[in-house]
């Protein structure tokens, strides 16, 4: 059990170190806001690494906080080292089909993209965002303490934290997030609910050491193999380079123990090649999200504000959006340049993303391996081939949206939220239910006010992201300098950039001259000329004035 050596009082009290808690503390750390994570586990566990697919976007935020490198060099399984899924009778069986480029996993440059997504899994993100928050002075760590109570005033929250000895400490801040998980204290004390349902099928991820296993099949490398088999229901693939897998056993028993769990792999694998069972994880899929994201003074972030299951990977990945957003509007709301809007627009705009990956998630888990299996897959005749044939196409329709989720992932803007002015006429999103295939996988860069800023490349390394400043920034794209908005955002102590691109052949990608970028890199407002009262433009991306209507600019 640490606690911090220099006690200096926080800002903003953490309640949980996952990947959602960890990134916010980077968050703020590196605007200068003076936070205390608050964490029960001592380490990053190996037991349960649950998350496995980083997206793109969660990594476009970590090479904003400068870890994106530090996470691939610990990520277990290398850079593009395989960006393939694929479906197969048993590991060591007949292949099926095989998808590649899922996940943006390849490490080829692509011009959409300031970084593609990685393989990682949870601990080994969690043991990197440990180290590197270490370093971070504004950031205090509590390891080995649980919130196990919230007090709040007018003024600030008081947390009450626990030692794993029963020491008992009150921890006094501003503001208090909950990124305590899916089971969340803070959620409890608050009083928020979770609305939704659970799925009834119960699942089991096993962690196991199979050294050699990654020669002895012949699938080829691959993040995922789908395991379609009338016995076993479920994937596996590599957690490292080392021999480290994970199977997740879709519908296993109840009383699933180790030696069910090792019959059920050695299926899987369709030998016999040692393996040593490292850990069982029992989870449902659930599909809840808060009613609420924020009580007073004290936010909900991650699992504990909604859970997805996990076909698409967007459960840490919409959590680790969370912690971007609530940051910037947590360290404005300290540094005092935020409207009085800005706090309660987090929920505006992160909970319809949710809701977003709930229902996404729920659409790829209607079909799973066990509605694909056919007993005749496993045939070597003619019959066997052609029943591959067929199932192949059925997988595709029934797969590639879980996939390939760039639309999704990249194209989830705020379109609806009180802070952008919109130019735009039509609406920018699609439905948020019942999610067609196409939008969900192809993204088409947009920069519609609301979306994530279209991504360009400067030269080969330097990204257009790379030199946008930590608040707001002005393009400037072959268009006339207006420094009225410095003036604007000077007078409203907005921390404010502007940066010019003799780039007129960008005009059509942006869809303006000039654009408002956020320090999330999500749009603000774009347009052709600047807007006739910049100030007003400033106010609503900040949540409302903060300045008194004599001195408007
Ligand atoms: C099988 C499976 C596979 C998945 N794969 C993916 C994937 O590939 N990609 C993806 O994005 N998501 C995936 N997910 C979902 C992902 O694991 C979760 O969404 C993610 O862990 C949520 O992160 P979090 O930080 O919000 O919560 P958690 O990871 O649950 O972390 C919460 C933290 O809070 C701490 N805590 C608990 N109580 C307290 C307290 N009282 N005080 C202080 N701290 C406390 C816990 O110790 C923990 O460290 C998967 C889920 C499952 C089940």
């Amino acid at each position: 059990m640490t606690s911090p050596d220099r006690y200096v009082d926080p800002e903003v009290i953490i309640a949980g170190a996952g990947p959602v808690g960890l990134t916010l503390a980077h968050e703020l750390g590196s605007r200068g806001v003076h936070c205390a994570l608050v964490e029960p586990r001592l380490h990053a566990d190996l037991a349960s690494p649950r998350c496995k697919q980083l997206n793109p976007k969660s990594m476009e935020a970590y090479r904003r906080l400068g870890v994106a490198h530090a996470i691939r060099n610990n990520a277990g399984l290398p850079f593009g080292w395989s960006d393939s899924a694929v479906f197969c009778t048993s590991l060591t069986g007949h292949t099926i089909e095989r998808f590649d480029g899922v996940f943006a996993l390849s490490d080829v440059q692509r011009d959409d993209l300031a970084e593609p997504g990685q393989w990682c899994a949870q601990n080994r993100l969690e043991e990197t965002l440990r180290n590197t928050v270490t370093g971070q002075p504004t950031v205090s760590t509590w390891w080995g303490w649980s919130l196990a109570g919230v007090e709040q005033d007018e003024t600030g929250v008081t947390a009450v934290v626990a030692g794993a000895d029963g020491e008992r400490r009150r921890v006094r801040g501003a503001y208090l997030v909950g990124a305590d998980g899916s089971r969340s204290q803070v959620r409890r004390e608050v009083g928020i609910r979770l609305a939704g349902r659970s799925h009834e099928v119960r699942n089991v991820q096993a962690i196991f050491t199979a050294p050699g296993l990654a020669e002895a099949h012949p699938q080829g490398r691959a993040v995922q193999y789908w395991v379609l088999n009338s016995e076993v229901n479920g994937l596996m693939g590599m957690l490292d380079t080392e021999g480290t897998w994970w199977a997740i056993i879709i519908d296993a028993p109840a009383d699933l123990d180790e030696q069910s769990a090792l019959d059920a792999i050695h299926t899987m694998i369709g030998d016999s090649h040692p393996i040593q069972i490292r850990s069982l994880d029992p989870w449902q899929a659930r599909m809840l999200v808060a009613d609420r994201y924020r009580h007073g003074r004290c936010f909900l972030a991650g699992d504990a504000a909604h859970q997805n299951p996990p076909w698409g990977g967007f459960g840490a990945n919409t959590g680790i959006g969370d912690a971007v957003d609530l940051g910037w509007k947590l360290a404005a709301a300290l540094h005092g340049w935020a409207g009085p809007g800005l706090l309660d627009s987090y929920e505006y705009e992160r909970r319809p993303v949710a809701q977003r990956a709930i229902a996404e998630a729920a659409h790829n888990m209607r079909v799973l391996t066990g509605e694909l299996a056919r007993p005749e897959l496993v045939d070597d005749g003619e019959a066997g081939t052609r029943a591959r044939i067929r199932s192949a196409e059925a997988i595709r329709e029934a797969k590639t949206a879980e996939l390939y989720t760039l639309g999704f992932v990249l194209g989830s803007g705020y379109p609806n939220s009180p802070l952008i002015t919109s130019t735009d006429p039509a609406p920018l999103e699609p439905a948020l239910l019942d999610p067609a295939p196409l939008e969900t996988s192809t993204y088409r860069p947009s920069g519609a006010p609301g979306s994530r800023l279209p991504h360009q490349w400067l030269n080969r390394q330097r990204s257009l992201y790379d030199v946008l400043g930590p608040g707001f920034t002005l393009l400037e794209i072959a268009a006339p300098p207006a420094s009225e908005w410095e003036q604007a955002a000077a007078k409203r102590n907005i921390p404010f950039e502007r940066l010019r691109l003799n780039r007129p052949d960008w005009h059509s990608h942006f869809g303006g001259r000039y654009v408002l970028v956020r320090p999330d890199r999500h749009v603000a407002w774009r347009g052709d000329e600047p807007p006739l009262d910049v100030g007003a433009v400033l106010d609503k991306a900040c949540g409302g004035s903060t300045v008194s209507s004599s001195t408007t600019v």
